[in-house]
């Protein structure tokens, strides 16, 4: 049975086959604010309308994508390594170099077999 799907190749992972899970938050990031005096007596009704007025114009998406946006990936195990290698060049077609380590196998040797419907899913 088919029950994921590699974001990176579009390969399908059958049930109980590894498979990696990607999850990426991009978050503004601001540095500490220091008030002082300036922004203490600082028209901030003024400043907020004009924020609004500003923000008025402009797509909701956009908006909230300049401050938060979230991404969540599966990938099998050859985007996988080719991910790790290079995240922020990763391109599934140019695949990953053969590490000589099955994972899977691995597992399934110590008896972590994660087809078995009787221990669930690890
Ligand atoms: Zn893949």
């Amino acid at each position: 049975m088919i029950v994921h799907r590699c974001d990176g190749c579009g390969k399908e992972l059958a049930k109980g086959q590894l498979r990696y899970h990607v999850k990426i938050d991009v978050r503004a990031a601001y540095d500490k604010l220091e008030i002082g005096l300036a922004e203490l007596i600082q028209d901030h009704r003024a400043e907020m309308l004009k924020l609004i007025e500003q923000m008025r114009h402009k797509d909701p998406r956009e908006i909230e994508e300049s401050v938060y946006k979230g991404f969540e990936m599966d990938l099998c195990p050859t985007c996988q390594r080719a991910y790790i290698k290079s995240p922020l060049r990763f391109h599934p077609e140019q695949g990953a170099p053969e590490s000589g380590i099955d994972i899977d196998r691995f597992l399934r040797s110590l008896g972590l077999d994660r087809t078995d419907p009787s221990e669930g899913e690890i």
